[in-house]
């Protein structure tokens, strides 16, 4: 089955409101011929509803970085998934490395996010990925079957638009990508492990996105294996140039 390839922009906590706007309409006027693959940005959350107004009627997707899994109530500081659809959002990022890493956030929280996003019609990327001392010490299937296992504890069936993304996060920000067979030896694994829980046909729909210093010169040999449906990309993704020179790969 032919999985149609999806590129993501993971701003992070960057850009002025000014340059995150005219970065998100270059990337429209840059993508206006691509007919074969999907293209998605997650800006910062003060940035997506002026960003969604500027790319209306555009065929970028918008994304949120992070929400929470309650729809409202006391929890200071959080944003909840009914204002990210709220203000176009159709995908959300849940369980990045750095929300696990920094902000503790653990493999329950990630589940109730999880359920929350499928309840309320967003497709979820679900992030998962080993530290280098877990790779080192050859827990790399280990690690992320147990963040697979826990992040979806809560669903019985994965919707078809779910997308999950391999991030190891020694290739984060670093400029180490993973090389190409070193990917593709996870993302099989991943979708085994679908295979196994929910079906080969399941497995043949979900689409896997490598993440991790992921760059304009590395990621056509990435998307050249077989089970690397597409990217997430940090860094690369600030920059028109090398943004849209990674979705035309
Ligand atoms: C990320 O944080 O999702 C990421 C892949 O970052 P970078 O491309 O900068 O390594």
């Amino acid at each position: 089955m032919e999985r149609r390839p999806l590129i993501a922009g993971n701003w992070k906590m960057n850009l002025s409101l000014r340059d995150a706007i005219s970065l998100a309409k270059d990337i429209v006027t840059g993508i206006l011929d691509i007919e074969d693959r999907d293209v998605l940005i997650a800006p910062p959350f003060p940035f997506l509803y002026p960003i969604n107004k500027a790319i209306e009627g555009s065929k970028l997707f918008l994304g949120a970085q992070n929400m929470h899994w309650e729809e409202g109530g006391a929890f200071t500081g959080e944003v909840s998934g009914l204002m990210i659809r709220d203000v176009g959002c159709t995908h959300v990022i849940i369980g990045h490395s750095e929300r696990r890493i920094i902000f503790k956030e653990t493999d329950e929280m990630i589940a109730k996010k999880v359920k929350k996003a499928i309840d309320l019609g967003l497709y979820p990327i679900l992030c998962v990925g080993e530290r280098l001392e877990e790779r080192e010490d050859g827990k790399t299937f280990e690690v992320v079957k147990n963040q697979l296992e826990g992040g979806l504890s809560l669903i019985d069936e994965i919707p078809d638009t779910f997308i999950i993304a391999y991030e190891p996060v020694w290739a984060i920000g670093t400029g180490h990508t993973a090389t190409p067979s070193q990917a593709q030896e996870v993302h099989s694994f991943i979708r085994k492990w679908i295979e196994e829980r929910y079906g080969k046909e399941k497995a043949s729909f979900i689409r896997i996105l490598y993440g991790g210093s992921v760059k304009p010169e590395n990621i056509k040999e990435l998307m050249a294996e077989e089970d690397i449906d597409g990217a997430l990309v940090g860094g690369a993704s600030l920059k028109v140039d090398s943004f849209l020179k990674i979705v035309r790969f």
